[in-house]
């Protein structure tokens, strides 16, 4: 028996619409990214939308489109995805790590006042495993401050924070379409914003810096090709048409696992924060860090394709470690949740037999010796 960790659910509608834009001669820069960023941005609330080649490339132009640049500083998390940290480094500004809520696994608000510098220019919450961050209160700070927001909201599309959406929150916010996420484009990414400059400097950006005529061979600054293809754009259209019953597919397959999980003693299911609605990236369980290497290679022995999430945190990540000396014990509970923390298979194919296989070898793994 082999458990895929996650698969991309991809059906005859997304086959049909690239096999169309393959009878075509519009390849890039055609009608389905159009068509596709219409969509996006009227499923997320926002006023526009951009679409790019990958969430990295989205958090990449975030940071360029905000002028954030050598020195300056951007308070995120170490408790994410490197891509949110490192899109700083792009641009020789410096990631200021906060440590995050041991619930939500958000960044903890109470924490960022404290890490605020003169250099200090946007925070940047990262909404993980499919729940948004305290963004009120986040955004509370950042106004008082006049500090920029750049939400990454790559893990968590349609999440919700009192009643608002991720992607809604910063001035932009940016999503991520590769095969594990809730919807996929095989590679691609999306930025959001309701601010029209911003809007237009990404269209700019993204395309080899050329203004708005995009007369071809005129670049008025400094830009990059980051452009989603018109193949990869015909399966995101699809797929956001697809992505609210994705998330409560997903819903389902998380409250069987709660259930069934619920009971194991020495396993602690994932909660959802008071304010919040999950849109579930991932299933994860914390078990006793003594005990948590041992259940996952037991698991993945067992052919149940499981992930340590996310080990090592950002901080502890060699290069920087290198370059800005940190060391175990700087942030302690996204530590103790990376070593924790483990990722089960989730995915719409998962059948109830496997469930109560991955249930019962769980349980032995973790209370048997
Ligand atoms: C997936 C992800 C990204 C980057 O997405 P890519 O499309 O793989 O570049 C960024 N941040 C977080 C938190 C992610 O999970």
């Amino acid at each position: 028996m082999k458990i895929f960790l996650s698969r991309p659910n991809i059906g005859e509608e997304e086959i049909k619409a690239v096999t169309e834009v393959l009878k075509t001669d519009q390849l890039a820069l055609g009608p389905k990214a159009e068509l596709f960023e219409k969509l996006f941005a009227s499923l997320t609330n926002t006023k526009y939308a951009v679409a790019v080649n990958s969430g990295t490339s989205g958090l990449h132009l975030a940071v360029r489109a905000l002028d954030i640049k050598d020195g300056d500083e951007v308070i995120t998390t170490p408790f994410s995805f490197i891509a949110s940290a490192n899109c700083m480094l792009f641009e020789k500004a410096i990631p200021v790590f906060v440590d995050v809520e041991e619930e939500t696994y958000g960044m903890n608000p109470d924490l960022i006042e404290a890490a605020i510098t003169p250099r200090t220019k946007a925070i940047l919450p990262v909404h993980v495993f499919g729940q948004c961050c305290k963004m009120d209160e986040i955004e509370k700070i950042a106004k008082k401050h006049n500090l920029k927001i750049i939400e990454d909201a790559c893990e968590s599309p349609l999440a919700t924070h009192n009643n608002r959406q991720a992607g809604s929150f910063g001035d932009c916010s940016v999503f991520a379409f590769y095969p594990n996420k809730q919807m996929t484009t095989g590679e691609g990414g999306m930025i959001t914003t309701n601010d029209e400059a911003l809007y237009n400097l990404f269209l700019s950006l993204r395309n080899q810096g050329r203004g708005n005529s995009l007369e071809w061979l005129t670049h008025t600054r400094l830009g990059y090709n980051y452009r989603i293809s018109e193949i990869s754009a015909a399966i995101g259209v699809e797929q956001t048409k697809k992505l609210p019953r994705f998330i409560e597919e997903k819903r389902e397959l998380a409250n069987k696992y709660n259930s069934v999980l619920g009971n194991i003693n020495g396993l602690t299911t994932p909660i959802t924060g008071k304010s919040n609605t999950h849109s579930w990236f991932v299933y994860s369980v914390r078990v006793n860090a003594e005990k948590r290497n041992k259940v996952l290679k037991g698991l993945n022995d067992n052919g149940i394709q499981s992930k340590a999430y996310f080990y090592p945190c950002i901080h502890l990540q060699e290069f920087y470690i290198n370059e800005f000396g940190y060391k175990a014990g700087d942030y302690p509970i996204a530590e103790k949740l990376s070593e924790e923390l483990i990722v089960l298979p989730f995915h719409h194919k998962i059948t109830n037999k496997e469930i109560t296989y991955i249930e019962s070898t769980l349980n032995s793994l973790i209370n048997n010796n």
